[in-house]
């Protein structure tokens, strides 16, 4: 099989009757094959394989950039941004795995004084990664990155509307190392991904919906395969009474409209307090009208990627406008498959699918509040749990009000910040989903913890041992109670 490319289906998965069960197969097998040589490059070997990885992307970031458009419909910025949030991910997870991951010792306590203990991130081996469509380079590379530079090889199955992403991934890794099978790609559809499940990787890392997220952990229950779950959110903005209202709208309009709202960290949702609320929904309304939707050379928003995703947008609309909500910007007219135009809406019960369902379209909801702790509280009620912005010019203020919500990532006086800060873990809580990528505690994630210890002198007490006598055990109460029996 040539690196980076995993077999058609055959007639074999047909037989199986189970789809893309042999292509999953010989891709797990190549990648089982390749692991060993892979891990024994050590850190520094593998560092250089990875950046000669990243020169490669970059040295062709227009055509990748390129294929992501076509792929996904967004516009030429929106992929130029996943292209260089690529690399710089690649990058920092090269750079910090020896750091990260390397074995290390630590103080082995009074008891055992008598042993020098060491901790180690060992490779799991095979990892399967499950991406989404919606960000088709970028998600990928956060566990992709992660797990090669731990030392393990990857299967990646992509989402079925953007394989060719996918493969260009894997091709170029091929090219800078060739002859390796590091990352083999599996095309095909949600079976080829419940396939990969069953195949006996050492992980899955899979980002996509929280429904199917269920779906691919209780395939993985089966074989007990450890997973990480990056589901969907539905992220909130607490703006202050004291917020810069021009930054703060700004920021909910490009975090609410870009990709067309189809980013997982995309907002969805803001509680304004009520000094601030007037002026805040004039400029948010004033930005959103500004942009132009289509497929038009300058458009701001591209299409809705998926044709059912349509119906849900205008779902939520509908049912918030029912319920009473008014809308600000946009409406019923603002669709036109696969076009949806910004849309505003305010005063959405909280009740509405508009504010309990990710809506994952350019739809923002803004509701007034009386307070920033009430603005807290309704965050907090949602059963998502991914990101969150605060706005307020007090600074301190701002990372109280983070500290108290319920969502793995929250930027102050910004939106998403966190996603472009490779050191910084990206998931979420709740049906958002659980582990982590990026930062260290990405790297970790793809590695199984080895405790070793090693014993450098023979004890003058041995408590573990049968040949102990009760003038022993004396012993070592004494000596505890004179070490750690005061406070
Ligand atoms: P889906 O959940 O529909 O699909 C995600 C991936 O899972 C795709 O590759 C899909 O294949 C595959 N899949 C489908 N069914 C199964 C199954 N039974 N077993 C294993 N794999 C399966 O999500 P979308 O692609 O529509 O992406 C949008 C969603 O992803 C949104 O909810 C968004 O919030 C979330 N997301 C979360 C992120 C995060 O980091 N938390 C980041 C980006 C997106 P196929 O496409 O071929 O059906």
């Amino acid at each position: 099989m040539s690196p980076g490319a995993a077999p058609a289906p055959t007639d074999a998965d047909a037989g199986t009757g189970r789809p893309g069960a042999a292509a999953v197969a010989g891709a797990v097998a190549a990648a089982r094959r390749a692991q060993p040589a892979w891990e024994a490059l050590g850190f520094a070997g593998r560092k250089r394989v990875l950046d000669a990885w990243r020169v490669l992307i970059l040295r062709r970031a227009d055509e990748l950039a390129d294929l992501i458009g076509r792929e996904t419909g967004k516009t030429p910025d929106d992929a130029r941004l996943e292209v260089v949030l690529v690399a710089d991910h690649l990058r920092w997870a090269a750079a910090h795995a020896a750091r990260v991951l390397r074995r290390r010792r630590v103080p082995a306590g009074m008891l055992m004084v008598n042993q020098s203990a060491t901790l180690a991130y060992r490779p799991l081996g095979v990892i399967g990664v499950i991406g989404p469509w919606n960000y088709p380079a970028f998600i990928p590379i956060g566990p992709v990155s992660a797990a090669l530079a731990g030392g393990n090889t990857v299967v990646l199955k992509p989402s079925e509307l953007t394989p060719a992403t996918g493969r260009w991934l894997a091709a170029t890794l091929a090219e800078a190392a060739p002859g390796q099978d590091l990352l083999q790609v599996v095309a095909g559809d949600g079976d080829t991904g419940a396939e990969l499940c069953r195949s006996g990787v050492d992980k899955i890392s899979f980002t996509g919906s929280s429904a199917t997220g269920r779906k691919v952990m209780a395939a993985c229950a089966e074989t007990l395969t450890p997973v990480v779950i990056e589901g969907g959110g539905k992220d909130a903005m607490v703006v202050a009474a004291d917020a810069d209202l021009e930054a703060a709208a700004d920021a909910a309009v490009w975090a609410a409209m870009s990709n067309a709202g189809q980013t997982c960290v995309g907002l969805e949702r803001v509680y304004v307090v009520r000094e601030a609320a007037e002026r805040f929904l004039e400029l948010v309304t004033a930005k959103a009208a500004a942009l132009r939707t289509g497929d038009r050379p300058d458009a701001d928003l591209g299409p809705i990627v998926l044709p059912r995703q349509v119906e849900v947008i205008r779902g939520h609309v509908r049912d918030a406008l029912a319920r009473g909500a008014r809308a600000l910007l946009g409406g019923e007219h603002s669709f036109a498959p696969p076009y949806v135009a910004p849309v505003v809406l305010a005063d959405v019960p909280e009740d509405s699918t508009a504010l309990t369902q990710e809506t994952f379209g350019p739809v923002l909801v803004v509701n007034t509040v009386g307070s920033v702790e009430e603005a807290v509280e309704l965050v907090n009620a949602g059963s998502y749990g991914l990101g969150a912005s605060v706005f307020t010019r007090d600074r301190a203020a701002g990372r109280s009000v983070a500290g108290r919500l319920r969502a793995g990532m929250v930027s102050v006086n910004a939106v998403i910040a966190f996603a472009g800060i490779p050191a910084l873990p990206f998931g979420g809580v709740g049906d958002s989903g659980f582990g982590r990528v990026h930062g260290a505690d990405g790297l970790r994630e793809f590695t199984r913890t080895q405790a070793v210890t090693s014993q450098l002198f023979r004890p003058p007490l041995r408590p573990t041992s049968f040949s102990r006598t009760p003038g022993t055990m004396r012993a070592l109460v004494r000596m505890m109670r004179a070490v750690h029996g005061r406070r």
